[in-house]
């Protein structure tokens, strides 16, 4: 991924945020690489030492990508907030309880998410440009990411003090105020970093530490905790509107332009947390509840509006005389019972799912959505249901409130056919996931029409065949944007075992043309050999104990062997029903030949791989058979047949 680098340099798991021109807003994307990161490094034994960094002089993380949050939230999906802030959450919470040090290098800006990533680990590098804040009260949130857990436990009144008016904390400030741990001279951090590299031992980080300068925060204490001691946000207003000292006139400037309702409850979610029973847990558990309402029920919206959508910075907030009733406070912050965050694992949340085409791969990957707890309603031309599903009378039923629409259809012609039926009916904000294999074309026509209807559109072919489809086992290469990405993988997560985002629309399928091409070639190239071996007067077995572990091992050969009784289960143990049909294979490899030719590129085997399975689709009898039947035809076949 382009916005950050992970590596591993020496002893140290490296992490580098590499999105300067967007001060290293963190994304979903980069979230979720982060989390799989710090996963992987943990039992390795190699990474002695996590290292987070970020490239250019303004920002480590300026905060999350809430570009996309309000995308999403101003077509009524509120889902997509609530699963990146849970997922977000989630990291965070790993990153303050890793096993191994955690070391970040804060320049710069450090705000919202980027609290999240650099003030969670054990050894957290301030230096001369440093300015952390939480300002999310500006933007009709709270501070999140944990970042409640630091002002509760920050001196006196000083967290409801820096919660409600965002105050940006020099290095010295922040740690005063326990969001750093040590001052560092910026000139020495490549040096730090290179002896972390080399030994991974923290310890070696003492050499280049330096005395902070003078807290200016520390010095403004006794006035914080005098105006800040209140109950509620009203004791706080009604205490700096009785003092018309300099401390007061501005800090009350300040909060005039902040979230009322967001103040009230960055005050109430303090006072809570303080106390023994303070966690990291708890901390992101109270906040969660917050920011899971927070589009609907709060300003969050309207705060994104007029910060940087129109960027009129006059946003019209609920409770604009600031006056919060205590009843609105509690609204926000009472228990979310189920949906309440679990950090243990991804959140799951019963999602309503139309499934169009039950056929060999369709019918067994729907049935996996049911089984997971999904509310799965689906649709067949044939009349043909899968275990679990609900039957719907057509197409537009199944698609008709579904919060996610897959498709699971024979061509493209057919896909472009039923998109035109159910994107008028599907509702707003849902996605509409395609898992058929379709040309690149038909893939982008599709999208971009949902995407014009206010949906999110996914294409999002598989590979794995029908035992992947009933094991749960597949392979999903994607196309389209990170929201839209985001919201299908749960249920990727369920259908297969890897998804991967490939880019844009239209994107899974160009990695999937390629994908078949070689499999088409392999295929052929197996089915010869194994007729070739034949006549060499080879056993089967004998043939794919060798190959299966030499160099001309291929998925074709170990997992889905065209020899009867020889390797695992097979279409060929059944008499060559598809499985994968040959006529499908034939439309894939026309598919990449149709591509090969827009884009002028040589592909020869595909090309005559194309021919040949046309050959035995339209002239030999190959129609309805899987298309590993290729090897009775080669058996029957001599050199003149060529
Ligand atoms: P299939 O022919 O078994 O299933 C397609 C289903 O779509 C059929 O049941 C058909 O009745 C239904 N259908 C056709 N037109 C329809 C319409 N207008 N409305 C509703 N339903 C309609 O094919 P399959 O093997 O399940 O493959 C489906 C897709 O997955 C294809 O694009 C294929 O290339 C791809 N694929 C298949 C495999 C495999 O191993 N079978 C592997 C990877 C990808």
């Amino acid at each position: 991924m382009s916005d950050i680098d992970i590596r591993i340099t020496g002893r140290a798991g490296r992490i580098t945020l590499t999105r300067p021109h967007a001060l290293n807003a963190m994304t979903y994307a980069m979230c979720l690489a982060i989390e799989d990161a710090m996963d992987t490094w943990r039992d390795d034994p190699e990474v002695a030492v996590v290292v987070i960094d970020a490239e250019g002089d303004r920002a480590f993380c300026s905060g999350g990508d809430i570009a996309e949050l309000y995308a999403t939230g101003t077509k009524g999906d509120y889902d997509y907030g609530r699963r990146f802030w849970a997922d977000e959450y989630r990291l965070n919470a790993k990153i303050f309880d890793y096993p191994k040090p955690v070391v970040s290098f804060l320049q710069g800006f450090v705000m919202g998410g980027g609290v999240g990533i650099g003030c969670h680990g054990s050894h957290r590098i301030v230096g001369e440009s440093s300015q952390i804040a939480m300002p999310e009260c500006g933007i009709g949130l709270i501070p999140d990411v944990g970042g409640t857990l630091m002002l509760a436990l920050a001196p006196g009144r000083l967290g409801e003090y820096l919660g409600t008016t965002g105050t940006r904390m020099d290095g010295s400030d922040a740690i005063y105020a326990g969001f750093a741990d040590h001052y560092m001279p910026e000139l020495k951090w490549p040096d730090a970093k290179a002896l972390l590299e080399d030994t991974g031992d923290v310890g070696t980080l003492v050499g280049f530490h330096a005395d902070a300068p003078a807290s200016a925060l520390a010095a403004q204490q006794d006035q914080i905790n005098s105006h800040f001691a209140g109950e509620s946000l009203g004791d706080i207003l009604r205490s700096l509107r009785a003092d018309d000292g300099a401390f007061a006139t501005g800090t009350l400037k300040t909060l005039s332009r902040m979230c009322p309702l967001s103040m009230a409850c960055t005050v109430e979610l303090v006072h809570r947390l303080r106390g023994p029973s303070i966690s990291i847990a708890k901390a992101l558990d109270l906040e969660y509840r917050f920011t899971y309402r927070a589009m609907e029920h709060g300003d969050f919206l309207e705060g994104i509006r007029a910060a940087i959508i129109d960027k009129d910075r006059s946003p019209k907030w609920q409770y604009a005389d600031m006056n919060v009733p205590p009843v609105a406070t509690a609204r926000m912050l009472q228990p979310l019972g189920k949906a309440a965050l679990n950090l243990e694992d991804k959140q799951m949340t019963t999602l309503k799912i139309g499934f169009i085409g039950l056929g060999n791969m369709g019918a067994p990957m729907a049935a996996n959505l049911a089984k997971a707890g999904h509310d799965v309603a689906g649709y067949d031309s044939a009349g043909v249901s899968a275990e679990g599903v609900a039957q719907a009378a057509s197409a537009e039923e199944a698609a008709r409130d579904a919060d996610v629409v897959i498709t699971m259809l024979p061509n493209g012609q057919i896909l472009r056919s039923v998109a035109e039926q159910i994107i008028p009916v599907m509702k707003p904000g849902a996605a509409f996931v395609d898992c058929s294999t379709v040309d690149v074309e038909s893939a982008r026509a599709v999208a971009q029409d949902a995407e014009a209807a206010g949906l999110l559109a996914v294409d999002a072919p598989v590979s794995g065949g029908v035992g992947g489809a009933a094991g749960g086992t597949l392979t999903f290469m994607a196309g389209g944007s990170d929201a839209a990405f985001a919201k299908a993988e749960p249920l990727f997560d369920i259908m297969g075992q890897k998804a991967v985002h490939c880019g844009a629309s239209g994107a899974g399928q160009a990695a999937k043309i390629c994908n078949n091409m070689i499999l088409g070639v392999t295929m052929i190239a197996t089915c010869e050999a194994f007729a070739l071996a034949d006549k060499l007067g080879l056993d089967r077995q004998k043939m794919f104990d060798v190959v299966s572990t030499s160099s001309g091992y291929s998925w074709s050969m170990n997992a889905y062997c065209p020899a009867p009784g020889v390797g695992p289960q097979s279409p060929a143990d059944n008499d060559y029903k598809p499985g994968f049909a040959a006529e499908l294979m034939l439309k894939d490899l026309g598919l990449s030949q149709q591509a090969a030719e827009a884009v002028d590129a040589d592909t020869p085997m595909g090309q005559l791989a194309r021919a040949l399975y046309a050959q035995f689709v339209e002239q030999e009898g190959g129609k309805g058979m899987d298309f590993s039947a290729m090897l009775p035809r080669f058996e029957k076949r001599t050199r003149d047949d060529g």
